[in-house]
Parts: C-alpha cells; sequence; structure tokens
C-alpha cells in the first residue's frame, strides 16, 4: 500500500534534518549533506527483439565520496524515480559510514520493468546504462552492484562493458559478479544474514531465545529468503512471507501458523521472487491479500521489499506482540509510521544498519579483486558478522546511553564520520 504523498529524497531529508539538528550541524555541511554532489540522467536507446528501437531512462546518483569511492547499487523497476534515486544514493553514505568501511554513497536506476524483458535485451539495458556513464564510474570514483532486480549476470554485462570501452581489466569497477567472475563468496547470502545478525544481536540483548521467536516477512527476493534461511537455522519460526504478483500487480501473504517450508516455497517461487498462489494453496499456505504480513501475531518484523511499506495508514494494524523491526529493505517506513513504532516502544534496526551486510560484503569483493585472492565462505561470512555486529553494538550502546531512537542514534554515528571526513578535506 503507497501513502499518497510519499517521496522518498523528502523523506531520507527531514531524517537527515532531525538528527543535523540534535547535532546542531553546521549549516555548510547540511548545505552538503542534504543533497547529492552529483547526478547523471541519460536516455539508454536499446533495439528490441522484434527490431524496433526503444528508449530508457537511466540515472546515477553520486550523494557523498568524502570517505572513499561512491558505492551503491542499480535498480531496474518500472516506477523508478530520480528522487528515490537520490534517497538511496543518500542513504548509502549512511550505510558504508555505520559499517565504517572506506567507501561513500551513490545509486543507480533504470525505469524498466525486467518482467517484460528478454535476458538479451536486459543485457542491451546493462551495456548501454555503462556506455552513458563509463567515464564517471569506476573503482576509484564509484561501483555499482545488484540492487531491486538486477543480479550477478547483470553486473557482469556491465563490468564487461566498462573493460571494453576502458582497455583494461578493473575488477573492483563493479560489484556482485558471479562467483569464479571476480564476485564473493557468500555475497548472495549477506544482505539477509547481515539482517538476520543485528537481531540475533537485539533478542540477546533482549535475552530472548530465537527458538521462541515468531517472525513475518515482507519480500521474498534475495534478501528475504536468506533472512529467512539463518533466522530458521537459529530456531526462528517465519509465520508468514508476502511477495508480489506480476499477473495481478499487488501483493499477498503467504501464511502457515506453524512456519513456512522456505525450501517448498523456492520451488515455487520465479526469478523476480513472485510465488505461485494455487501451488502455494495446494502446500497447505494461506493465501491472503494485500499487506496481511504487517498484522500477523508475531515477535519480529523483517520488511524486505521495497520503500514506503510501513505507512501512517497500516502502521496501527501491527500487532502488540511485535517487539523488534529490522528493516532489510531501504526505507520501507514512513516518518508518520517511524513516529507511531518510537511511541509504541517497538525496537527499530534501521535500514541502514540493517541491511549493510550486502555493501559490507562489496567492499570483501573489492578487496579479495585488488589481492587476486578470493577467501573461502566461511572467512567471508565471519568477518561479515564481526563488522555487523560491532556496528549494531556501536548504534544500541549510543541508543542506550542517550535515551535516543536506534534510527536516530545510526543517523548520530554516521553523519559524524561524514561530517567529519568533509571537514577533514576542508570542503566545509
Ligand atoms: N544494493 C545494496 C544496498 O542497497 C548493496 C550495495 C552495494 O553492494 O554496493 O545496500
Amino acid at each position: 500500500m503507497e501513502s499518497k504523498a510519499y517521496n522518498a529524497f523528502k523523506m531520507a531529508q527531514s531524517q537527515f534534518d532531525k538528527v543535523a539538528d540534535l547535532l546542531d550541524l553546521e549549516q555548510s555541511t547540511r548545505d552538503l549533506l542534504r543533497n547529492p554532489l552529483r547526478e547523471y540522467h541519460f536516455s539508454i536507446p536499446i533495439r528490441m527483439d522484434d527490431g524496433s528501437s526503444k528508449v530508457f531512462r537511466g540515472f546515477r546518483v553520486q550523494h557523498n565520496d568524502a570517505r572513499g569511492p561512491g558505492k551503491g547499487g542499480i535498480r531496474f523497476h518500472p516506477q523508478e524515480t530520480v528522487d528515490t534515486v537520490r534517497a538511496l544514493a543518500m542513504w548509502m553514505t549512511w550505510k558504508c559510514a555505520v559499517v565504517n568501511i572506506p567507501l561513500g554513497g551513490g545509486k543507480g536506476g533504470v525505469i524498466c520493468d525486467p518482467h517484460n524483458l528478454s535476458m538479451r535485451e536486459q543485457e542491451q539495458i546493462c551495456r548501454g546504462w555503462i556506455r552513458q556513464i563509463s567515464r564517471d564510474i569506476g573503482p576509484l570514483r564509484d561501483v555499482p552492484a545488484p540492487d531491486v532486480m538486477t543480479n550477478a549476470q547483470h553486473m557482469l554485462w556491465m563490468l564487461d562493458e566498462f573493460e571494453a570501452i576502458h582497455g583494461a581489466k578493473y575488477p573492483g569497477a563493479i560489484t556482485g559478479k558471479p562467483v569464479g567472475m571476480g564476485g564473493s563468496l557468500g555475497r548472495t547470502e549477506a544482505t539477509g544474514y547481515g539482517v538476520i545478525f543485528t537481531v540475533r544481536e537485539a533478542l540477546r540483548e533482549m535475552k530472548i531465545r530465537a527458538e521462541n521467536t515468531v517472525a513475518s516477512v515482507q519480500g521474498f527476493g534475495n534478501v528475504a529468503q536468506y533472512a529467512i534461511r539463518l533466522y530458521n537455522e537459529m530456531g526462528g519460526t517465519v509465520c508468514c512471507v508476502s511477495s508480489w504478483d506480476q499477473a495481478d500487480q499487488t501483493s499477498y501473504a503467504f501464511r502457515k501458523a506453524d512456519g513456512i517450508d522456505i525450501d517448498e516455497l523456492m520451488a515455487i517461487t520465479d526469478r523476480f521472487g513472485g510465488i505461485d498462489k494455487a501451488k502455494a494453496r495446494d502446500a497447505g499456505y494461506e493465501v491472503l491479500p494485500g499487506d496481511a504480513w504487517i498484522e500477523q501475531e508475531a515477535d519480529i518484523l523483517l520488511p524486505c521489499a521495497l520503500e514506503n511499506q510501513i505507512t501512517g495508514e497500516n502502521v496501527g494494524r501491527i500487532h502488540k506482540r511485535v517487539k523488534i523491526i529490522s528493516e532489510g529493505a531501504n526505507g520501507p517506513t514512513t516518518p508518520e509510521a517511524d513516529a507511531v513504532i518510537q511511541q509504541r516502544g517497538i525496537f527499530m534496526i534501521p535500514d541502514f544498519l540493517a541491511n549493510a551486510g550486502g555493501v559490507t560484503c562489496s567492499y570483501f569483493e573489492q578487496v579479495q579483486s585488488n589481492m587476486n585472492y578470493f577467501w573461502e565462505k566461511g572467512e567471508v561470512l565471519g568477518k561479515l558478522d564481526v563488522k555487523m555486529t560491532s556496528a549494531y553494538l556501536d548504534v544500541s550502546r549510543l541508543a542506550r546511553e542517550r535515551d535516543i531512537y536506534m534510527r536516530d542514534a545510526a543517523y548520530v554515528i554516521s553523519i559524524n564520520r561524514v561530517a567529519q571526513a568533509c571537514k577533514d578535506r576542508g570542503w566545509v
């Protein structure tokens, strides 16, 4: 469900302004950080399979690179807007800063719907996107990665085009590449696992055993799938997942009170995370309309789909049993809903902390690519756990000490680090 006046960039700016006031940040630093440093808007003309030509709009926004090259994914989505990309780029700056990796924030997008494009057409979009931006990205400038509806194959096409243009191998120019082609083991799992590392730490602080908890999950793409796997391994039960139904252009929730079976659901899920309703019913799932995932009797909510999902309209439907929300998606909670969640005392693990596992593993991928020496999966995931856990503990400690909301505490840490880098460089 979308709230009407929603604008992701305004929301990202209002979150920033709130903490800038708290920090008494000087005006020049505010002016610098509440807008992107640079942005690129361009057209990508494609020859379609039927011989016709079609033009797609593409974007790359570089929010801030004071702490290191820009970093962030590229999304393919029919409702993509430049304001969404601006917000996502800004959140990437805070995300890299909160886990303390030497990267800035960027994000890209193309307005397109991969459901309706062949693989060849998608390849053309990837190559066309790189052709438009190839001089303004790169390992020392800004490094794209996968995001909503893009994957390792898309990244390899992009890298191939980048290397063809520049006439040399640049494995650090793109992350999220396939394993064996410069990709890191564990990258696919990293975002979802990272979400659950933060949940595990929150449960530990609350002295609650994971095996006694139930979670409800929004989304069934890469982030949700691996979050569910690790949460199940910890003993938790997922009572409900929701997924987007392309044919009906709406979401459905799939409920099994004694716990969904991830492998059973994966077997009836398409590559975009869409679950087959008829087959799910046959397998004993209750199929509920719309955003029913939000009102389940659960201890933990994991919004792992898109922005603008927990809104003023549906926040009141969150069950009184819910204790923790960990945001696997970027920007799933509107400020209006956030205020209600804070006031109800639900423990919020904010997006740019909860879902930082993906970019942290991207950073490991760059490090491995630079050394041309690749680590075992256990080593990657072990290092990821260390980074995520220490970032979580820094934020939760600050939230407790200053008695502030977790989202604000995460912002305080990130904004301080980025503002300091800008100051040290003499920018402000
Ligand atoms: N797209 C992911 C995110 O939003 C990962 C970005 C990256 O690996 O650079 O965090």
